[in-house]
């Protein structure tokens, strides 16, 4: 069996990772764009792991990937992973007894509830009494673009180059198009059918700060969120809502860094946050059902399919969806004939 990957992004890479450990057997082979310079979302992610997410599906991702992350040396290695504490600020406790019961079950003695009242004994302001927080020990940070690398090398895979802008599948029998933001473009300009696919901006800012810094933190209430970046800098963005963003082009916009460090600042008074020093704008791609998927695409049995969808939060569910995509595809190799689709 014969599968080509289109994108050696953190998703490509570790899914080549995968299919050469669960089927040496099978030709794997990483097509890799051959632009220079492309600042892919990989490269500018800001690599912030942890377990606790909103939506189930993706919470599970994420304690699977931090669990396998925790217990290997070589992955920690691979990824440069720094651990610090993590927290997410909710505005009510609804669902949040069953998650931290969950990432309990799987890492005892890392998550736990704080209250309006510790958090502001933490530094924290301007919180409603209702509000409340999801604290995690064993958490942390890690450098995406590194692991992809090691992912890469490790892999039996082929690596092609090649500047082609569509969905050429050659003699593979699988297909699979983990081209990030690029993907719906790349759909577009094969024939193949990419209305459930749009890209979206993503910015961070990264300031100079005085004063003791919280650990990774988001706050669901304004939407800030950050982490510590090197020994004295503060990593901070907001979201955006610019959609359909040409990866090639990302934007950067300073109003964006300056409501990033004044909701910091009210959020944290304690802390002397400076303007930014660096502004770093790069492009993720989102599936109306959202998370890092394996998905048909295409005519049923053409063995095509992406496997992007990170919606800006992947580095930390990239782990156990790429398993999980490397199972299905495993499976779908054995039973179905593949047509590939024609060479464009
Ligand atoms: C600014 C930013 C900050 C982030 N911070 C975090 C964070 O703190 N925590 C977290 O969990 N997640 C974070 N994320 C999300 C996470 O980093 C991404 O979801 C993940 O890296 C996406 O990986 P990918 O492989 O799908 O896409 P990409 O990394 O974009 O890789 C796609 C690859 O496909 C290549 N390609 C495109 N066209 C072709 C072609 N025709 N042929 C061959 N190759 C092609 C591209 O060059 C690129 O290398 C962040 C994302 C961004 C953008």
């Amino acid at each position: 069996m014969r599968v080509r990957i289109i994108g050696g992004g953190l998703a490509g890479a570790l899914l080549a990772w995968r299919l050469s450990d669960l089927v040496p057997d099978w030709r794997v082979e990483v097509v890799l764009t051959g632009r220079t310079g492309r600042v892919d979302a990989t490269a500018a992610s800001g690599g912030a792991v942890r377990a606790y997410e909103d939506d189930p599906g993706q919470r599970r991702l994420a304690l699977d990937s931090l669990v396998e992350l925790l217990g290997s040396p070589t992955l920690r290695r691979w990824a440069d992973f720094r651990p610090s504490a993590a927290t997410y600020l909710r505005r009510d406790r609804a669902g949040l007894d069953d998650a931290v019961a969950e990432i309990e079950h799987r890492l005892p003695g890392s998550a736990r509830i704080a209250d309006a009242a510790e958090l502001a004994g933490l530094g924290w302001a301007g919180l409603a009494p209702g509000d409340v927080a999801v604290v995690e020990r064993q958490a942390g940070q890690i450098a995406p673009g590194r692991l992809r690398e090691a992912a890469l090398a490790d892999s039996r895979a082929r690596c092609l180059e090649s500047t082609l802008d569509v969905v050429a599948t050659g003699n593979a029998d699988l297909t699979v198009v983990a081209a990030g933001a690029w993907t719906p473009g790349l759909l577009r300009a094969s024939g193949l059918p990419a209305d459930s696919y749009r890209t979206k901006s993503l910015q961070y800012s990264v300031h100079p700060v005085e004063g003791t810094r919280p650990g990774q933190f988001v706050d669901g209430v304004t939407g800030v969120y950050g982490r510590p970046d090197g020994a004295y800098g503060l990593l901070l963005g907001v979201p955006t809502d610019a959609w359909d963003i040409d990866p090639d082009a990302p934007p950067t916009t300073p109003a964006l860094a300056d409501r990033a460090r004044r909701l910091a600042g009210e959020r944290f008074p304690g802390l002397r946050i400076g303007p930014a020093r660096l502004r770093i704008g790069s492009v993720d791609c989102y599936h109306d059902e959202p998370g890092l998927a394996l998905r048909p695409v295409g005519p049923p049995g053409h063995g095509v399919f992406t496997f992007t969808g990170g919606a800006g939060g992947s580095a930390k569910t990239a782990l156990a969806a790429s398993l999980r995509a490397a199972t299905r595809l495993v499976e779908s190799g054995r039973t179905a004939q593949p047509t590939p689709v024609e060479r464009r």
